[in-house]
């Protein structure tokens, strides 16, 4: 025997009964007979229930939607079996009479008792179970109607009935035993002793076909639903959710408790106990081999085998001094609880014995109080205890699996992830079973949560960064262009998805939180971008909630930088090549590195000098793994290494630096190149992350112009740019002579910064040939790190230092490496 059983949803409608009927003649063979238990079409239970208790108040819409029903029930009849024959239309009409007498009874009595209300219930499975039963001998599928009263035996807890088994038992044996064609029965209903109607509870036609499966011995439950089995999570809360091939019943169980909506949880337990798989199939799509229920694990495969949530609880809290080691405390409390009917969703105890925390739906929040306060009232008024604290918006997080009572550090990983994203957790239970570890966040981050989750078990097969971008210069567009070009790629091979979440420029910004389109971004910007405000920007972003969210600032702005607090606060990691933050305030910047480690995220900023040659990083893993830093010296500017790597004697300087200038290497005004004032940011970006605590006047600045030409005081006065490049020209004989001079011994002069044993300098220099800068060539930066390490041969960088191309790399290598930290530690194993 197989026990087929199909929800409302896929008995909707005479279309949809339809397709069942294929899916049942398909499973039929004469080797292993089946049993269909059939749902009341989709919101017909909801429906009756409101006629049931409008007529209840004397609401006579009762009627009119009485009649509603019943032409629906009509018309699907009518619809599947042609021309409805005598019996089954008096069959039909005889249903309907009685449930009008009952609406009326309650109408009259204006009330409705949970007796009534399953009486009145149950005829949405009465009239489905019935209209199939005859479609299906319509279509040639010889069938006949059980009224599931006559065997599922219940008591009169009306509502949600207990079954009796040995009674259902013998009645199953007795019916089965007269009738051999295929029982199409009623869900949901059973009837007691005295042939009271009653019901399973709400969703209770999969327990039904349990209790059946396992009066029958059956071989198997399918449970026929909407969805592809059991997900990973609700798909309507993570995109990337999967049906779960294999499951134990324990997983199942905690699932369904913990919000999967696909089984009844007390299903579970008829299947599990008489070891009857359940198998979890779509009607919508039949090929999908759906979800097993067995006692069967997976043996590889992940130690999360899915994760759910109750989107909506209330945490209260009762503490007090009263409450150490006084045995009973619980057993008070809990009694008071259940005495109120009030049911608990998720408890913990601090060892401490000093608080309780519980978790219930958010209707019981206010009587759960009132009952526990009932119960400690003597210890309220003595102050023994405290009243009890009640925090509503919460969500229930669980993460399931078998496979966690074998791996150690799942509990790791999941405050990691949570922690990642700033999401704060407000109570942890792990039962003994090790099965199901919970924990209780704010509702806000429900949705945050579950991705990040989804994604730190591996569930996920790609996991997603989420990039909001500010600034679309030169360095911002070309960044966006690499993202569109390698997305496909780091997806493919790299199992991260990239979505650009936000992009605004100084006018316009534009949100998607499904990640924009790159390959025209310009267009969604003017067609859908709002007015640019920053702080909106900011709030919008972090509304999103997104897990693994990225900031990314490629403005030269003031106003971005002092945002980073905000942003960071809100655990949201920031990738800039804008040197503003880390070069000013000193205080500031060591606080928003501190923020950034507080937080869990990462403020990442190596295009801030050398572009994207790995200068900070470099210096980083030298400090972190030991090394001592003697001295730094660079070549930190494209624009004057140019210059300098191409002045020959003979070469006017005035002539290469409008050379530079015109080939877009200087700032406009090529005096903010020449003044050392952009590398001087650099300078004290590179010092303060040696831990030194540098400020611009701890900078020694040798202008070479000024202090070098006679002129070049007043050169360097000029009003404007224009002026400045034509006095520069009056220094160049003075500034060939220093040239001279260098190249009479053998050096060569470079603008170089340095970092020698705490003092900072920049100006020009004369090198020896042997020098790693005497090589430079093109716009070239270096970096030479002398440390106790690299003492005799030096550690160079070298390389292009600016340039929209390598800028925007940079940070984009900065994106990926702050994802995998964010990620990290998730290796395959899981
Ligand atoms: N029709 C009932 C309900 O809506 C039972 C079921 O569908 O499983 O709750
Ligand atoms: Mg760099």
């Amino acid at each position: 025997m197989r026990v087929l059983k199909f929800g409302g949803s896929s008995v909707a409608n005479a279309g949809r009964i339809a397709s069942v009927i294929e899916i049942v003649k398909r499973a039929n063979h004469a080797e292993a007979p089946l049993t269909v238990v059939v749902s009341a079409f989709s919101g017909v239970t909801d429906a009756l229930l409101g006629m049931v208790r409008q007529a209840a108040v004397g609401d006579e819409a009762y009627l009119a939607r009485a009649d509603a029903l019943r032409e629906q029930h009509r018309a699907a009849a009518g619809e599947l079996c042609g021309t409805l024959g005598g019996e089954f239309a008096a069959g039909l009409e005889a249903m309907h009479a009685d449930l009008v007498k009952l609406l009326q009874g309650a109408a009259l009595l204006r009330e409705a008792s949970a007796q009534t209300l399953d009486q009145v219930a149950g005829f949405g499975e009465r009239n489905s179970a019935f209209i199939i039963a005859h479609a299906m001998c319509a279509k040639g599928l010889p069938a006949q109607f059980l009224d599931a009263r006559r065997v599922i035996r219940t008591d009169a807890h009306f509502g949600a009935a207990h079954v009796d088994v040995a009674a259902t038992d013998a009645a199953v044996a007795a019916h089965y035993a007269s009738h051999a064609i295929l029982q199409v029965v009623t869900g949901f209903i059973g009837s007691t002793k005295d042939n009271q109607t009653t019901t399973l509870g709400r969703g209770g036609s999969d327990y039904t076909a349990a209790i059946l499966a396992a009066s029958l011995r059956a071989s198997v439950v399918e449970i026929w639903t909407d969805v592809d089995g059991v997900m990973t999570a609700d798909p309507r809360k993570v995109a990337r959710a999967f049906s779960i091939p294999k499951m134990t019943y324990a997983e199942a169980l905690e699932m369904s408790h913990f919000g999967a909506k696909v089984i009844y949880p007390p299903t579970i337990l008829p299947a599990l106990k008489n070891n009857i798989p359940l198998l979890i199939k779509n009607t919508f799509n039949p090929a999908h081999p759906g979800t097993l229920v067995s006692h069967e694990s997976p043996e590889a495969g992940t130690a999360v085998r899915g994760i759910s949530s109750v989107s909506h609880v209330a945490l209260l809290t009762l503490q007090g001094s009263g409450m150490v080691g006084v045995p009973g405390t619980a057993a008070r409390l809990f009694a008071g609880l259940a005495q109120h009917d009030v049911n608990v969703i998720l408890i913990t105890q601090g060892s401490s014995e000093h608080s309780i925390t519980f978790a219930v739906t958010p209707e019981a929040a206010a009587i759960a109080k009132h009952a526990v306060q009932a119960a400690f009232a003597l210890e309220l008024a003595s102050k023994l205890v405290e009243p009890v604290r009640v925090e509503t918006d919460m969500a229930v997080v669980a993460v399931i699996g078998e496979g966690m009572r074998t791996r150690p550090g799942v509990a790791g990983r999941l405050f990691s992830a949570l922690g990642a994203n700033g999401i704060n957790t407000v109570a942890i239970t792990q039962g003994s079973s090790e099965l199901n570890i919970s924990v209780v966040i704010p509702r806000l981050d429900e949705g945050k949560a579950l991705a990040a989750l989804h994604e730190a078990f591996f569930l996920s097969k790609t996991k997603e960064l989420n990039l909001f971008l500010i600034g679309t210069g030169v360095v911002g567009k070309t960044l966006l262009a690499q993202i569109d070009m390698h997305a496909d790629f780091l997806r493919q091979h790299r199992g991260v998805q990239v979505n650009v979440i936000a992009i605004a420029d100084s006018k316009r910004m534009v949100f998607d939180r499904q990640g924009l389109p790159l390959a025209n971004w310009t267009q969604r910007l003017a067609a859908d971008g709002r007015p640019t405000s920053l702080p909106a920007f900011v709030d919008e972003m972090i509304a999103c909630r997104l897990p693994s969210s990225i900031f990314i600032d490629c403005t030269a702005s003031e106003a971005v930088p002092a945002l980073y607090s905000d942003i960071l606060q809100a655990s949201i990691s920031i990738s800039t090549p804008n040197k503003i933050a880390m070069s000013s305030d000193l205080a500031r910047s060591r606080e928003l590195k501190a923020l950034a480690e507080r937080r869990g995220v990462i403020l990442g900023y190596e295009t801030n000098v050398g572009a994207g040659l790995p200068v900070i990083t470099t210096l980083n893993d030298l400090l972190q793994s030991g090394d001592r830093i003697i001295k730094l010296e660079g070549v930190l500017s494209g624009s004057l290494s140019y210059v300098f790597n191409h002045w020959k004697p003979g070469t006017p300087f005035s002539a290469l630096v409008a050379q530079a200038k015109s080939l877009g290497y200087t700032e406009p005004d090529p005096r903010q190149d020449l003044s050392g004032h952009d590398v001087r940011r650099k300078l004290l970006i590179l010092g303060r992350e040696c831990g030194l605590p540098l400020l611009q006047d701890n900078v020694t600045i040798d202008n070479f112009i000024v202090n070098g030409a006679g002129h070049g005081a007043a050169a360097f006065a000029a009003p404007d740019a224009a002026t400045f490049m034509n006095e520069l020209a009056a220094c160049d004989d003075a500034l060939g002579e220093k040239l001279a001079e260098a190249t009479a011994s053998d050096r060569v002069l470079r603008f170089a910064a340095s970092l020698d044993h705490g003092r900072a300098r920049i100006g020009v220099q004369a090198f020896e040939r042997e020098h790693p800068f005497a090589s430079l060539g093109g716009s070239e930066n270096m970096l030479v790190f002398t440390t106790e390490r690299y003492k005799d041969r030096p550690l160079v960088i070298r390389g292009p230092g600016a340039g929209a191309d390598v800028t925007a790399a940079g940070v984009f290598a900065e994106v990926l490496r702050i994802g995998a930290t964010l990620f990290s530690g998730r290796s395959n194993s899981w």
